[in-house]
């Protein structure tokens, strides 16, 4: 009997038992697990702790330090509000959203890392990623923007909304997630690229990186960007490079609310940061910025705040979103038994991140699935080729 979640593990564990003696033929396994994640981002540490509650022996296996790609760089606007995301994900959004203050509350009881989840809500400047105007907005409208923002530009009085949206610290988020995941004995092996999902009998056995095999009988591909790079199925996935700085506001009181205009975006932190995003550029694996990018975004930032011009910049970076052909992610089960999928977040892979991590344990452990997640199946690309 293979079912409920208990029966599904014994089942799987079963089914990797059958297939070790040809691993150990090779001299290559060192240990066994239920569930391998390959890719250390938010999408796979989220996932991994989830995996961890339903009672999963997981492994996260890592090319690099957990946490350090694409959600490290991320400014952590937790955008839900129609206007940016494709309507194919609203639903997946909302309720990602709307879970988020449990999540963190969770993430961070376990780990005493504070993640710095804001709720002071963002001001909208005109049209967006999308090309839609803020009327098309659920929000307040604001007459003068400056009542909220006194910081603003006297000459920023287009019309602009006001949204409830939340934001977060990627960075300690994912400190947060990774220390939890350890807490609850999720295993690591970073510093090794995983270099093939391994086969028998048309089946995943497990992941061979460069010095270590790992076999477990399911394994699921969170690499963000790099998704792609790894077989047996084919994920059409490409990063998207995104340049960001962050300077050390005059004043913490300066700037309470997100403000996102066509040209820009300013993230404050409680800490006294604020965060001037992003370019979206199709760089290939390059993450180098650049300084007249960088002066750029800064003088747009001015632009709207004017204070700004004196702040000190504290860093600059950027990082590689996970790309997919329509901006969509990624997420299930693939034509490979036992391979599974959780990539192409894009520009929302913060947001995204606990209703994924419900949604992937929910597919991976064969229970319920609270969402329809057909419309991310990684088959729509092999009906759009055919
Ligand atoms: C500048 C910028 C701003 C952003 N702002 C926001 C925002 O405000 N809100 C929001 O929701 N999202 C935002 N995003 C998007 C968000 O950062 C991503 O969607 C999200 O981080 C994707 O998470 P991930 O875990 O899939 O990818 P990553 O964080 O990139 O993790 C993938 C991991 O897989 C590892 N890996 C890759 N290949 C292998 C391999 N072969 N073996 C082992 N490990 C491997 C990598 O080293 C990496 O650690 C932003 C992104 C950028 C770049």
């Amino acid at each position: 009997m293979c079912g409920g979640l208990a029966g599904t593990l014994n089942c799987r564990r079963r089914a990797v038992n059958r297939v070790r003696s040809t691993a150990v033929f090779y001299n290559v396994v060192v240990k066994s697990y239920d569930v391998i994640i390959v890719g250390g981002g938010i999408i796979g540490l989220s996932l991994a702790i989830a995996l961890r509650k339903g009672g999963a022996r997981v492994l996260v296996v890592e090319k690099g330090e957990p946490g350090r790609e694409a959600s490290h760089a991320a400014a952590g606007m937790l955008v839900d509000c129609g206007v940016e995301t494709p309507a194919a994900l609203q639903t997946l959004a909302t309720a990602s959203a709307r879970m988020y203050r449990e999540f963190v509350h969770e993430l961070e009881n376990e780990s005493g890392v504070r993640v710095d989840l804001r709720s002071e809500g963002t001001i909208l400047f005109s049209s967006t990623r999308q090309g839609q105007r803020p009327a098309d907005v659920a929000g307040d409208a604001l007459q003068n923007p400056r009542k909220l923002e006194p910081a603003l530009a006297p000459t920023r009085n287009d019309a602009a909304i006001y949204l409830k949206e939340r934001s977060v610290d990627p960075r300690a988020l994912v400190k947060a997630a990774l220390k939890t995941a350890k807490h609850r004995e999720v295993d690591f092996s970073s510093g090794d690229p995983a270099a093939s999902v391994d086969l028998a009998d048309g089946r995943v056995i497990g992941v061979s990186a460069a010095k270590t095999s790992f076999s477990a009988p399911i394994v699921v591909n969170c690499a963000g960007a790099w998704s792609g790079q790894l077989g047996p199925a084919r994920f059409p996935t490409r990063p998207v490079r995104g340049q960001m700085l962050a300077v050390a506001a005059p004043s913490r009181t300066l700037l309470r609310h997100v403000v996102r205009a066509p040209e820009i975006y300013l993230v404050p932190r409680s800490d006294g940061r604020i965060l001037i995003g992003a370019t979206v550029e199709e760089a290939g694996f390059d993450k180098r910025t650049d300084p007249d990018t960088i002066h750029r975004l800064h003088q747009a930032a001015v632009g709207l705040i004017p204070e700004l011009a004196q702040a000190r910049i504290l860093e600059d970076w950027a990082g590689l979103r996970p790309g997919t052909p329509d901006d969509l992610p990624i997420l299930g089960a693939t034509s490979v038994a036992g391979y599974y999928v959780a990539t192409g977040h894009f520009r929302d892979g913060i947001l995204l991140a606990p209703v994924t991590a419900q949604l992937m344990a929910q597919v991976v452990m064969g229970g319920k699935i609270d969402y329809d997640i057909s419309a991310f199946s990684v088959a729509r690309f092999a009906t759009r080729a055919a």
